[in-house]
């Protein structure tokens, strides 16, 4: 409530602050957490928690009066839908370059995603963050993220005989017939209740394609790992629909903080002032990019070094689909999550997810979100007229992805005799250039802050998430995320509490 005092504020629930509220709490110390999304915990009108793919409804997306769907469109028709404004799930945030898909909610993310839960290969480790002890990483802090956050790879046998993963199949020997490495991916899913989905024992979730809105049952978002261990320590309250807005120093020490409180329609009901005597910026990349910016900017954080807002990057995230022939049909029973993606990294700069496209109908189609290693990094900026952080990013920068994605797949077609699709980003659009779903940096490791993630201008202000990252990890991002938190936490703790 307005007026209090609290010892250890963490902004934001996802992946960097769920690390830091449980390392903290564990060690003794009471932590508030603060979350602009919903708790993601009570069933809606259909007895759900989360809504369907193919059925968007108000629970989908963050303050929309329309659907904005990755895939716009199928066959060269419009998919989005007019919905409710409401504080959803998944939110567009819509730049001037790019748009960035991210969750909102308790759990950040991890409510939203594939589950690919990669850990980068250690050679490329250094490009990433090249002031860390990749021994300390490779030994300690991977091995910790990947056990807490349940990541296993899929069985292989089920994989060879699994009617949802016939796509997968395809995928692979399309990619071995042109001579690519195809590698299977980790996932946070729970391998066990999908093939209770598969055989029609258990309610279906990957299966039925539940993803991007959320998963009803077996993905182990962070309320199953990391945020269940929180609840567990009984030393972490959590305020969701509460949106930080403003950090400053406090005149007898600690921080002014000031919150708004949110309705489901997204109106402030209440802003409510507080004092802290630590926080911790877990906002996300862009979360914590815009505050940090446009608090150095307004005056209220004025001494925060001038890296604050750069080295922002978008994972060189690019998405295609292919046309196959009608003898290598994908299937019309497809688990949303990817299993397994194709390797020309070091050749070609890209690592393609071989991704489901579940429609519930035969498309012939393959479609792949692809990583690559993008070189231009962005700017997060204050713009004084409109009084919001702007993105310098511009969309002809996803054209390195696009080449680099295309020493994949026109060798794919040329092998093939297929052609790539042009139906699911617009009329006549190959590539899916608009969008990330992995932003990365804008408070970066070793130089917005020490070697550990504190703004070293201002004790007891530290930053936990995504935005320590420059840009790009070479492989899907939060195993990375994870694993540093945990690193940093660490050192925070011993020296600082
Ligand atoms: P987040 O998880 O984004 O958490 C930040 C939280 O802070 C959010 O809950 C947000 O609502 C909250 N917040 C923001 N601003 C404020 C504020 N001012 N006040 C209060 N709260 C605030 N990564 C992978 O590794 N594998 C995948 O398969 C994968 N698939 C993805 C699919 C989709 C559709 C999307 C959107 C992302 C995917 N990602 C994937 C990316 C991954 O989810 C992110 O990299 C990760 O969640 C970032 O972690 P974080 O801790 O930096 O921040």
């Amino acid at each position: 409530s307005s007026g209090a005092r609290v010892s250890v504020l963490v902004i934001g629930s996802g992946y960097g602050g769920s690390v830091a509220a449980l390392r903290l709490a564990q060690a003794g110390v009471d932590v508030h957490m603060i979350e602009m999304g919903m708790a993601w915990d009570t069933p809606g009108a259909d007895g759900k928690i989360f809504a369907h793919t193919t059925k968007p409804d108000e629970r989908s997306f963050w303050l929309r009066t329309k659907t904005k769907q990755p895939l716009s469109s199928f066959l060269g028709f419009p998919i989005d839908r007019d919905i409710q404004r409401y504080t959803g799930i998944l939110d567009a945030e819509e730049f001037a370059g790019i748009t960035v898909y991210q969750g909102r909610g308790v759990g950040g993310g991890s409510l939203v995603n594939g589950g690919m839960a990669v850990t980068p290969k250690r050679e490329n480790f250094r490009a990433i963050l090249p002031s860390v002890n990749p021994d300390e990483m490779y030994n300690v802090y991977y091995p910790r993220a990947n056990a807490e956050l349940g990541v296993h790879t899929i069985d292989p046998a089920w994989f060879e005989v699994a009617e949802c993963y016939q796509y997968a199949r395809v995928g692979r020997k399309q990619a071995q017939r042109s001579g690519f490495p195809f590698v299977f991916v980790p996932n946070v899913y729970d391998w066990d209740y999908m093939k209770q989905e598969q055989a029609g024992t258990a309610p279906r979730s990957a299966v039925a394609g539940e993803l991007l809105y959320g998963n009803n049952y077996g993905k182990k978002s962070l309320q199953k790992t990391y945020l269940k261990q929180i609840a567990a320590t009984g030393r972490v309250t959590i305020s969701p629909l509460h949106r930080v807005t403003s950090v400053t120093p406090a005149p007898r020490g600690g921080y002014t903080v000031e919150i708004e409180q949110l309705t489901t329609a997204g109106a402030v009901s209440t802003t409510k002032t507080i004092t802290a005597d630590t926080v911790f910026f877990a906002a996300g990349s862009v979360g914590t990019s815009k505050l940090l910016v446009k608090l150095k900017a307004t005056g209220a954080l004025p001494n925060l070094n001038s890296e604050i807002g750069k080295g922002w990057g978008d994972n060189g995230n690019v998405m295609c689909g292919r046309a196959n022939h009608i003898w290598d049909p994908t299937g019309t029973l497809q688990a949303s999550v990817p299993t397994g993606g194709i390797d020309n990294w070091a050749a070609g700069g890209a690592f393609a997810e071989v991704a489901p496209l579940p429609t519930g109908i035969e498309t012939w189609a393959s479609f792949y979100l692809t990583l690559t290693n993008n070189p231009h990094r962005a700017r997060f900026h204050w713009n004084p007229s409109t009084k919001q952080v702007d993105l310098d990013w511009q969309k002809v920068w996803k054209q390195p992805s696009i080449e680099m994605a295309k020493t994949i797949f026109h060798k794919i077609n040329a092998t093939e005799g297929t052609i790539y699709r042009s139906d699911l980003f617009g009329v006549n659009t190959i590539w899916g250039d608009h969008l990330t779903y992995h932003p990365l940096g804008g408070a970066v490791l070793n130089k917005a802050t020490d070697n550990y993630g504190r703004l070293v201008e201002y004790p007891g202000l530290y930053v936990m998430d995504g935005s320590l990252i420059p840009g790009n990890t070479s492989v899907n991002p939060f195993v990375t995320i994870t694993a540093l938190a945990e690193r940093n936490i660490e050192e925070i703790i011993a020296s600082d509490f």
